[in-house]
């Protein structure tokens, strides 16, 4: 939209300027065409009576004169000649009824002369500050600094309208940011108290899950100025243009701390470097370098929060998640049932609505949907309301919104079908009970089959594990049947079986492989290691035929092995899953009905 709006003045400003010089050289040709009266027709037009007056202007510097000449009929023309005086002493004195008048040449003013260039090189810059900076419509408090600045957003932190209330459903999200609001509110103390709050925080999760606005009711909360940019802000421009903006950003928000610098989309910015195969991306390196070194270059409790936004923490570089750096990663999911009736009341809180509508029931039928649908959706219900001239909402209006967001929904975030909600409860369920049940795995700590944007139908979340040097075979055995776990339960529970286990069976697969070929965990192959180095031939460019550095009948034994190793833990992991039929149907009630439960919820299980 900015966009759009800035480039439309451009373009206006763009035709402006063209018509001004059109102007302009229209005008200086006219003037080359009244010198094209020359002395001899002069003299033809004297003969003829035609000329009435002749102004003569010479002075001294000037070594030629300007001679003016006007004609009965009232027009006038001009010509040059080096010396006025032949005019005077040799053609004039024939015609002693013309009128001759003598002035100084007038040169033009200064003024005149440059005022052209001044004109046009103001529109110049004019054009260019356009299309530089950013429009400042749409905000009461913000402010666009200067031209060639970094085009960061700045607004005040008491005119920031959004704080924790606003935000519904993130509670685990607004208790880890919450440290960070007091610090802003009084750095003294926490530097004081010796204790060190982390530089950069980011955010991540699926869009329209509330990131931007959970940043800047950090700033609403803490009453400290927001500064607020995307990362393709930083690089539409030539190379070297990303760099400054950030260098200028950084200064700015030095000399406004305590404050937030929200870089919203950084992937923009901070994808992994030299990864593309067509060379590097310069510009965005360049940017990406200067973030880090200005992140790098204020020390810990300087006052400066920088909050990321992404939604694609994988493609990142890990450069930026050092510590010093974006060491706090937060994710922002998409909300279960309760978190989206929260996030609809939100979004109710200054609508009437009729006593047939209930929030509840919408958020059970709103699976999948993030804040900015839910938002979106009571937005349309008040649209179709107002069409009939009703100021409150009724049930019928959402209905109707419903079909009409839902289908742009649909695209992105696809509304769950109850069957497949209930496949993805007992596939999770079977993953999180062998987590639970298996020595070196585990506890679970989340159990979701909220979509998640990224193609998952759900997930279960262990804790992160302690640093383990060492995978032992145990675990690895472990890991394998925690990846069969939940086609196991979707096996043991539906008659048919779904795709939706690929990328389980997959890592199962890869895991056996490993501890076949890399780890010498297979007594029929010894110790020896069988890896083909395909990953060192792709970048050599050297034949992949022959990766494989052993025989037919070794890569036989390979695979019978890696059959082998995957058949046991499946055989081991269903006994364990079968023993636990209460609790894998008991815990897929209760996801369908919560949609995401807990570690507590999740072990509260095995008890009853
Ligand atoms: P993101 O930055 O994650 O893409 P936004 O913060 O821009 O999402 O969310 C867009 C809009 O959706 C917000 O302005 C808000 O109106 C609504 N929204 C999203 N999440 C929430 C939430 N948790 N609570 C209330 N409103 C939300
Ligand atoms: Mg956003
Ligand atoms: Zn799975």
């Amino acid at each position: 939209m900015n966009k759009g709006a800035r480039a439309g003045i451009g373009f206006y400003l763009a035709i402006l300027l063209i018509a001004i010089i059109g102007i302009y050289m229209y005008y200086e040709s006219m003037q080359n065409q009244v010198e094209e009266y020359t002395i001899n027709q002069f003299q033809s037009d004297l003969k003829e009576g035609e000329v009435s007056r002749v102004v003569l202007k010479q002075n001294e510097e000037v070594p030629t004169g300007v001679v003016n000449v006007s004609f009965r009929k009232g027009s006038s023309r001009s010509f040059y000649v080096s010396d006025v005086n032949i005019i005077t002493e040799q053609i004039l004195a024939d015609y002693p009824d013309v009128k001759v008048y003598i002035s100084d040449v007038d040169r033009p003013g200064m003024l005149a002369q440059i005022l052209p260039y001044i004109i046009i090189g103001g529109i110049c810059i004019f054009l260019f500050m356009m299309i530089t900076s950013q429009s400042a419509g749409g905000g009461g408090g913000n402010k666009v600094m200067g031209f060639g600045k970094s085009k960061a957003k700045m607004t005040n932190g008491e005119e920031i309208n959004v704080d924790f209330t606003k935000v519904a459903g993130l509670q685990e999200e607004k208790e880890e940011v919450k440290e960070i609001v007091d610090f802003l509110k009084e750095p003294q103390r926490f530097v004081e108290a010796g204790a060190r709050i982390p530089k950069g925080v980011i955010l991540v999760g699926p869009p329209g899950t509330g990131k931007t606005l959970l940043a800047k009711a950090i700033a609403g909360e803490a009453k400290v100025p927001f500064f607020s940019i995307s990362g393709s802000d930083f690089v539409e421009m030539f190379v070297g243009v990303g760099a400054a903006r950030v260098r200028d950003l950084f200064e700015e928000a030095k000399k406004n701390a305590p404050c937030i610098i929200f870089i919203d989309e950084i992937d923009a910015v901070a994808r992994r470097r030299g990864s593309g195969l067509g060379g590097g991306h310069d510009e965005r390196e360049q940017t990406l370098n200067q973030m880090l070194v200005e992140m790098d270059g204020f020390g810990v409790n300087e006052g400066i929060i920088v909050i990321a936004a992404t939604n694609r923490v994988d493609i990142l570089d890990p450069a930026i998640l050092r510590p010093g750096r974006f060491d706090r990663k937060i994710a922002v999911g998409k909300p279960d049932v309760k978190g989206r009736e929260e996030i609809l009341a939100v979004h109710t809180r200054d609508k009437s609505l009729a006593e047939d509508v209930d929030l509840h029931q919408i958020a059970r039928t709103t699976a999948g949907f993030a804040g900015a649908d839910l938002e979106n959706l009571m937005n349309e219900a008040a649209i179709y309301a107002a069409r009939d001239m009703r100021r409150f909402i009724k049930k019928e209006d959402i209905d109707r919104a419903f079909i009409k967001v839902g289908i742009g929904t649909e695209k992105k975030s696809r509304l769950v079908p109850e069957k497949e909600r209930r496949i993805t409860a007992y596939h999770e369920t079977g993953h999180a009970i062998l987590f639970h049940l298996l020595p070196d795995v585990g506890p679970v700590y989340t159990v979701s089959i909220i979509p998640t944007g990224m193609g998952a139908a759900g997930y279960t979340m262990p804790l992160p594990e302690n640093d383990n040097v060492f995978m032992t075979k145990g675990k690895m055995l472990q890991d394998i049947k925690v990846s069969l776990g939940g086609r196991i339960a979707e096996e043991l529970i539906f008659e048919d079986i779904t795709t939706g286990a690929s990328q389980d069976i997959k890592q199962a697969t890869a895991y056996a492989r490993a501890m076949v070929t890399k780890y010498g965990m297979s007594e029929k192959l010894g110790l020896i290691n069988y890896e083909s180095q395909e990953e060192d031939e792709v970048f050599l460019g050297r034949d992949l035929g022959h990766a494989r550095p052993y025989g037919e009948a070794i890569a036989k034994v390979i695979d019978e092995e890696v059959k082998r190793i995957v058949d046991e833990c499946y055989q081991d992991a269903k006994a364990i899953i079968m023993e636990h039929m209460d609790v894998l149907h008991r815990c897929s009630e209760l996801l369908l009905e919560k949609e995401r439960i807990d570690q507590t919820e999740f072990e509260a299980l095995f008890v009853g």
